[in-house]
């Protein structure tokens, strides 16, 4: 388990659930995801209508979920969630938009694994607020339409190029979310740990900020395991010191990376002198998975702009040397 994995755990979840935002304003960052949709849900609520469907899509623990949340909570609707990967059966869909009161909103997490025939049968509900069944079998077979309450859908994906067109052309708002700058989330740190009732410096706070990947959920990790060791080591305020001597000894070094982002980078300077070497190549000589080291390791070595995508392979870039404190090769 990394301790920067962008995925929650099952006993983080009910941590998350209680430093969720409630509205669009104690969201923080984000400001052009904000903006839009704040504009776009004034104007649904002053012609008293629902709000448009809804795509979120952005790396892991950047805050779709709890947008979703803030949606629905603005809009004074009911929030029911489900997940592509839940939805087996076109009937598992078709009882959840049943059961919609007018005017809810439906989130689906990792919309992108909706099967295709599940996605069929979004289409006309998104549409018309209608759902088209089948009833019977063989030639007696007849089709029946359904009328649904309106209601708004709210997809979240980490990759938006891997939703099928015909689906992705069926969301009026399209809002991609960005890594948090350090500001914003030594702010989301601050207000966790008021949450958290306990006391932090700024500096402290700024520490913890810079060591997040720009996640929020990885932000609020990292202060939760750095409050333990100061509850253990001290009287549980939380300042520079403490927070430094933690996050080294849970070997997150300053800009967040950990041992397998290490392996990684110095595994593509040791052995191809910082590439160009492809991705399979990297997998086999680091003893993982190729789509875990793109889909994983990859995105924020590369939003750093410590690796470099190229037609012949993965480059590692001058900076790392530096990060490092080798010598920068000259060309
Ligand atoms: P995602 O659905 O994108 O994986 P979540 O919505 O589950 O991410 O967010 C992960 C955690 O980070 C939650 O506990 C949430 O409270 C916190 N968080 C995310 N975005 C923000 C934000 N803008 N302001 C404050 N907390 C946030």
């Amino acid at each position: 388990e990394r301790i920067i994995s962008t995925e929650a755990g099952e006993q983080e979840l009910s941590f998350e659930q209680s430093l969720r935002p409630q509205t669009l304003t104690q969201y923080i960052g984000q400001d052009k995801v904000k903006e839009n949709l704040e504009v776009f849900i004034k104007a649904a609520k002053f012609r008293q209508e629902t709000l448009d469907h809804v795509l979120l899509y952005g790396p892991p623990g950047l805050g779709k979920t709890t947008l979703a949340a803030i949606i629905a909570n603005e809009m004074g609707v009911n929030l029911r969630t489900t997940s592509g990967p839940a939805i087996e059966r076109p009937g598992d869909l078709a009882a959840i938009l049943t059961a919609l009161e007018p005017g809810d909103v439906l989130f689906i997490d990792e919309i992108h694994r909706l099967p295709r025939a599940i996605e069929e049968v979004l289409y006309p509900a998104m549409e018309d607020f209608c759902l088209d069944i089948v009833i019977g079998k063989g030639p007696s077979a007849r089709s029946v339409r359904l009328d649904l309450p309106p209601f708004t859908l709210v997809g979240a994906t980490t990759r938006a190029g891997s939703l099928s067109a015909p689906l992705r052309d069926r969301f009026g708002v399209l809002s991609r979310l960005e890594y948090y700058k350090e500001e914003d989330l030594r702010e989301i740190v601050i207000r966790t740990a008021d949450v958290l009732d306990t006391e932090i410096d700024m500096s402290a706070a700024v520490e913890i900020a810079r060591r997040s990947r720009g996640t929020p959920r990885i932000a609020n990790r990292l202060l939760r395991r750095v409050r333990d060791f100061a509850q253990v080591r001290s009287d549980g305020s939380v300042d520079i010191e403490l927070a430094n001597e933690a996050l080294e000894l849970m070997q997150v070094d300053r800009l967040g990376l950990d041992h397998i982002d290490h392996k990684l980078l110095k595994g593509i300077i040791e052995k191809f002198r910082g590439g160009p070497v492809g991705l399979e190549t990297i997998a086999a000589t680091i003893g993982e998975e190729s789509h875990t080291i793109e889909d994983v390791y990859e995105p924020y070595l590369l939003q750093i702009g410590f690796l470099q995508r190229t037609p012949r392979g993965r480059v590692v870039t001058h900076a790392v040397y530096r990060h490092f404190q080798m010598e920068v090769p000259s060309e």
